[in-house]
């Protein structure tokens, strides 16, 4: 028998990017391909590439040059994609490229340069979940692709298209298959995961019998009902989010939202294309915590925005400091290839960026640290991820895998990961929590 081809398999990006890794494996696993962990090992390497910011750009261009240098036949995909001249300026080598969420033609594109084993899908065995390149207890859940919003920053919709939602029955399918193949934590991933359903204009599909709305409170109402942990991600503070809200009160998805805020300035949010009722925002942050006392928030802002004057940043800081959210990201705004934002006058100094960044992270790590340590006393569910160092390492349900903190586990029993245990915390710095097992 000859032996099955092997595939190399970079993965750079974003989580929604990596679902796109993920589909393409999968495909390629059912034809009969081989995963091969090494370069020197693989007959091909497939470079899922990113295209957001100029560092992802370099190291998605280093990473081909890599894949090329240390095996030769490379096939590139992803959001770089888009930027062929670019890619094959650089790299005239490589076999063929094709832009993000182009599953079938990078696949096409393997039968081409590597042919298909001959293999048979019903005898050989693939994982009914597909191959996941996450852990096997937790996995993303890409319910959409693109976004009809145009925030000024962004190139995303340029990259990925308008909104194209998955159909319900489609994404529960696969929800389901993944908990049944032991996944216990679901991620909900898309570029607007609170817009589901709005270009299906919210269809009524079947799932187990039962009619569902491909509606964004059905998805999670529904999701929630899988017995695992449901976490919402990139949620755009639209009205209706907050019906969501009362779901994680009953504990039927987590009490967590990643809802990207970018500015708090009205002017700012004005020019960045994005919702600008700042008051507003904190009256509904208010209602969400009495609805929810347990929510956690997670968020992401832009300094140093085209006009960001020392106002605009001042009221970015007052808000942190009212909002007092748990999770925070910051970004110093930085010109990307292609973004409206770029034609706005007035930039803002590297220097001054820089400082209002380090600002506004210090603040930032004061409020969590306060947080945090007013979680010590309390028993808290904590999900196990591994063992270190004698130390189980485990994630709270204020937690996302990669992005956010960590819990630090002392137990003598014997646990694993995806275990969902209570955890008493004992200690907390400015991020993680450390505790032991209760009874
Ligand atoms: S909502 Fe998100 S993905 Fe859509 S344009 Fe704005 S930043 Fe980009």
């Amino acid at each position: 028998m000859t032996p099955s081809p092997k595939i190399g398999f970079i993965s750079l990006g974003c989580p929604k990017a990596l679902v796109d890794s993920e589909r393409i494996l999968t495909q390629l696993k059912i034809d009969g391909y081989q995963v091969s962990p090494s370069y020197e090992e693989a007959d091909l390497v497939i470079v899922n590439t990113c295209g957001f910011i100029e560092s992802a750009i370099d190291e998605s261009l280093d990473s081909i040059g890599e894949a090329l240098n240390e095996n030769g036949k490379v096939i590139v995909t992803g959001c770089l994609g888009v930027k062929e001249k670019l890619i094959r300026e650089r790299h005239p080598q490589v076999l063929s490229v094709t832009g993000p969420h182009a599953y079938e033609e990078t696949v096409n594109a393997v039968y081409q340069h590597l042919p298909k084993p001959s293999h048979n899908p019903y005898i050989d065995l693939v994982p009914a979940q597909g191959i996941k390149l996450t852990p096997k207890h937790y996995a993303y859940l890409k319910i959409s692709e693109g976004c009809n919003h145009r925030c000024r920053f962004c190139i995303i919709p340029s990259l990925r298209g308008d909104l194209v939602s998955r159909p319900i029955s489609a994404v529960m399918q696969e929800a389901e298959g993944l908990v049944n193949a032991g996944v216990k934590e679901l991620l909900v991933i898309s570029q607007d995961t609170s817009a589901y359903g709005v270009d299906l204009k919210y269809q009524t599909e079947f799932w187990q019998g039962r009619p569902l709305k491909s509606q964004f409170n059905s998805l999670c109402a529904t999701l929630g009902s899988l017995g695992v942990w449901v976490r919402l991600h990139y949620v755009y503070p639209y009205p209706h989010v907050d019906d969501v809200i009362p779901l994680m009160a009953e504990h039927k998805i987590l009490p967590y939202l990643d809802i990207p805020f970018q500015h708090a300035s009205p002017t700012i949010l004005k020019s960045m294309k994005r919702p600008a009722q700042i008051d507003n925002t904190l009256a509904r942050i208010q209602q969400w915590r009495d609805i929810c006392p347990d929510i956690t928030l997670r968020s992401t802002f832009i300094v140093g925005f085209p006009g960001e004057t020392e106002t605009d940043f001042q009221l970015l800081l007052d808000f942190l400091e009212e909002a007092q959210l748990d999770r925070v990201g910051c970004f110093q705004y930085s010109p990307v290839d292609g973004a409206a934002a770029n034609a706005l006058p007035n930039p803002v100094d590297d220097e001054i960026k820089e400082d209002r960044y380090h600002q506004f992270m210090q603040k930032q790590a004061r409020i969590s640290s306060k947080k945090l340590a007013q979680k010590i006393g309390r028993t808290v569910s904590v999900m196990i991820d591994g063992k270190e160092d004698e130390k189980y390492i485990g994630r709270s349900t204020a937690d996302a895998p990669e992005i956010d903190g960590l819990v630090f586990v002392e137990s003598t029993n014997e646990l694993n990961p995806g275990d969902v245990i209570n955890i008493k915390i004992t200690h907390a710095d400015d991020y993680d929590l450390w505790g032991t097992q209760s009874c």
